[in-house]
């Protein structure tokens, strides 16, 4: 049940989510408004009175010994606009405001404040009266026709006419008279004030709620749309389609996500390409060495006197080109898939590639070719010596398979501080600059014609990187058009 239910929220649009989100706010928005201007207006401007009266009255009650009470209480009367009257247990007036002097406070007779005294002994001290009077002064209603307890809510006023609240206190002195503090104040009816305010926010809730939509429509246009472009584009992204160009403008998150789609889309792009071309160069590479097998087996097998050491030969390089390939591809996938880890050991380096070298000149002297060793002194480093091999080995391969006529091939090692750099050199064709930044990717070719003359799998340098990497290692290429390339790497001197 839950389960549908989150279905289904999640199944609407985000452009209504975020409408609904701001309708509601508005919303939300206008009860706060009317709660506090129009229903809870009159009680809390009675608070604010009540606790008026409360505090005059503490500081009264405070200051009953004070010799400056008559000031205080002429200021208490003066800021808050109360009447005040502090009685003797005899009524007889002992300190009278003299700013509000016409106060309900003032005008009370005796056998009312009898009545009143009664009323704060029997509550505990004190007691509030609730008048009401007439607009005009001259008709006053002077009798207290309610009495409620401290913290009771003052009633409403319902007739529209003036209330008076009156708090009484009985305070005893350190001589042990009893004191009455009367305080009063007048409490104006607020209803014509409501009225006009609800009018008011009547209208203001109108046009707050067609504001809302209006911004709710506009707001959820601005964040749906992109999201929703985007998704058609992620749509069209999973069938196949890798041509999604920037086009989202708005706020940074989208144009964020934008730019990782477009970046999916070119990387997806250029893996479909790579995984064409792969298919092409594998399935030519391993088809032309297979046929050149099956074409010399047939002639060894079918004509009398072909069966030469020559023709056995062609079979075997074949064999061994194929070999190579599928070597090529299994050491490719397994370091880039995290299988094939480095094993590392401090070994001689320089002595490493004496070998590799000399061993090149054995293999190969007799097409012409020269090796070369540049070197001063001996240097041990801390790696994976089959791996760090296997890099120079393709490096190497790599000089002889593009070197053109100049066959002359230049390894130099290079210190400096605590850095060994191995440069291999040809001057050869060289790479274009266009070129360059890709000869690291899987199965790229610069030459992509596959003449026999040059043998590659386009897998060669992507395994020196993947390599160099694991080590850690900077690594790079010089090279222009025509004047060679210098490939090189570096690792720590132990
Ligand atoms: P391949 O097996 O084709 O040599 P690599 O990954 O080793 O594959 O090299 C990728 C491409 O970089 C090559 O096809 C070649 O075009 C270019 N390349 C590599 N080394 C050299 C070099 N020394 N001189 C010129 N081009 C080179």
């Amino acid at each position: 049940m839950k389960h549908k239910n989150n279905t289904f929220t999640n199944n609407i649009p985000v452009k209504w989510k975020i409408f609904a989100y701001f309708l509601l706010f508005a919303i939300l928005l206008l009860v706060i408004l009317w709660a506090y201007q129009v229903f809870f207006l009159e009680s809390f401007y009675k608070s604010v009175k009540t606790s008026n009266l409360l505090e005059a009255a503490d500081i009264i009650e405070q200051s009953i010994e004070s010799k400056d009470l008559q000031q205080i209480v002429d200021n208490l009367a003066n800021k808050n606009n109360l009447g005040i009257r502090i009685t003797d247990f005899y009524f007889n007036d002992l300190y009278v405001d003299k700013v509000t002097e016409s106060s309900i406070a003032h005008r009370l007779r005796i056998s009312e404040m009898f009545v009143i005294y009664k009323k704060a002994y029997e509550n505990g001290g004190d007691t509030y009266q609730n008048y009401k009077l007439s607009m005009n002064p001259a008709i006053n209603q002077n009798g207290a026709n309610e009495s409620f307890k401290r913290g009771e809510p003052v009633p409403s006023d319902s007739k529209g006419l003036l209330q008076n609240l009156l708090y009484a206190r009985l305070v005893t002195k350190n001589d042990g008279n009893v004191v009455m503090v009367l305080v009063d104040t007048i409490v104006t009816p607020l209803g014509a004030t409501v009225k006009t305010l609800s009018m008011q926010l009547g209208r203001i809730s109108v046009i707050m709620v067609i504001i809302a939509l209006i911004l709710a429509f506009v707001v959820s246009k601005l964040v749906a749309t992109p999201i929703e472009i985007i998704n058609n584009a992620a749509k069209e992204l999973a069938h196949g389609k890798y041509n999604h160009n920037l086009n989202c403008h708005g706020y940074r998150e989208i144009s964020q996500l934008d730019k990782t789609l477009c970046l999916t889309s070119s990387e997806l792009a250029k893996t479909e390409r790579l995984r064409h071309e792969l298919i092409a160069n594998v399935s030519h590479d391993l088809r032309t060495p297979l046929t050149m097998i099956v074409g010399y087996g047939e002639v060894i097998r079918d004509i009398p006197g072909e069966n030469t050491p020559e023709n056995v030969q062609v079979i075997i390089d074949e064999a061994q080109r194929l070999t190579t390939l599928v070597n090529g591809l299994l050491d490719l996938s397994k370091l880039q898939s995290g299988i094939d880890t480095i094993q590392s050991s401090s070994y001689n380096f320089t002595q490493s590639v004496e070998e590799i070298v000399e061993r090149y000149n054995k293999l190969l002297e007799n097409r012409d070719f020269h090796f070369d060793f540049a070197r001063t002194t001996e240097v041990y480093v801390n790696a994976d010596c089959v791996k760090i091999t296997q890099v120079i080995y393709n490096l190497v391969n790599n000089a002889v398979n593009y070197c053109g006529n100049n066959k002359n091939i230049v390894l130099r090692q290079i210190i400096t501080g605590n850095t060994l750099r191995l440069e291999v050199t040809d001057r050869g064709e060289g790479i274009s600059k266009e070129a360059l930044p890709f000869i690291w990717d899987r199965y790229y070719k610069v030459d992509k014609t596959h003449q026999r003359a040059v043998v590659g799998t386009g897998l060669g340098l992507s395994i020196v990187k993947s390599i160099l990497e694991l080590h850690g290692a900077n690594y790079g290429v010089e090279s222009t058009v025509g004047m060679g390339s210098t490939f090189w790497f570096e690792l720590k001197v132990l």
